[in-house]
């Protein structure tokens, strides 16, 4: 198993965001977390991410205890994410944005000259390459010097993608990359999680689109009120009367 969830609890206040929650993601799986709105999708992203210590229970990753530790270490590990709202450095360019992503990667004192000079990144040829490589697989390489905030939504969708590769990790966790995207370009985003999972990426995506869902998934995780309702492939999930009730019935 690559990622282990154990029991993990997760309140704030009086809400129960993650109630007992366990599941696992084999490797180079491609597994899919849905449920309705507040079900506690993104809370379990964050808990995995380190961007919240769980109550109690516990986070496995790659046979490593990686419960509680801080964002940055867990990237290092090998564990990186895209965001429900995009979050990229809209000033810069796609190069430099694709470039931040690979932080973990580069000396800090080369990173920091980076930021200052980004002209100076070309000469740094071994992560110039992996960048570039990121920028072809996404098809961007039209927008390399571009400036983000002047492309259109779904460029931006793909450049936040190719950023959390940028870092090379085991683990792609995928917070609704549908989200805003018209139907030509989910295609696109659903051949493109394949080429990632030929590269030997494991995945594990939030999406309210169930037709992406159903046809992209290998196994699929349901979630309401915190809890886990159901789990399995998704022809299972589909006919599954618990998660029609709480979730499919009412799409
Ligand atoms: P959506 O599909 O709408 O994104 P979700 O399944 O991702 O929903 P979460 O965002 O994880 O759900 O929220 C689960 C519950 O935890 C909700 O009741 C939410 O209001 C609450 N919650 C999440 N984050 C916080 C926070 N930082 N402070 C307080 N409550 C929070």
């Amino acid at each position: 198993m690559l990622l282990q969830l154990n029991n993990v609890l997760k309140t704030f206040g009086g809400i129960v965001a993650i109630n007992n929650l366990s599941f696992e993601i084999k490797e180079n799986q491609i597994l899919g977390l849905i449920g309705p709105n507040g079900a506690g999708k993104t809370t379990v992203f964050n808990c995995i991410t380190g961007i919240y210590k769980p109550d109690k229970g516990s986070v496995h990753f790659n046979g490593k205890d990686i419960t509680g530790l801080k964002p940055h270490i867990i990237t290092k590990l090998g564990i990186a994410r895209t965001f429900q709202n995009i979050r990229l450095f809209p000033s810069m360019s796609v190069a430099e944005n694709i470039m931040a992503g690979r932080h973990s990667k580069c000396r800090q004192t080369w990173f920091d000259s980076l930021i200052r000079t980004p002209k100076y990144f070309r000469d740094e040829k071994e992560n110039w390459l992996k960048v570039k490589y990121f920028i072809d697989l996404l098809n961007l390489s039209e927008y390399t010097s571009a400036i983000v905030g002047s492309l259109p939504y779904g460029i931006q969708r793909k450049i936040e993608i190719a950023r959390a590769l940028a870092s090379e990790p085991k683990l792609l966790i995928l917070d609704e990359p549908a989200a805003g995207l018209n139907n030509k370009e989910t295609q696109e985003l659903v051949d493109l999680i394949y080429q990632i999972k030929d590269i030997g990426i494991t995945i594990l995506l939030i999406e309210h689109d169930m037709d992406m869902m159903m046809s992209l998934a290998e196994y699929i995780i349901v979630m309401n009120f915190g809890e886990k309702i159901a789990e399995g492939i998704p022809k299972d999930i589909q006919s599954n009367p618990q998660v029609i009730e709480a979730y499919l019935g009412s799409e």
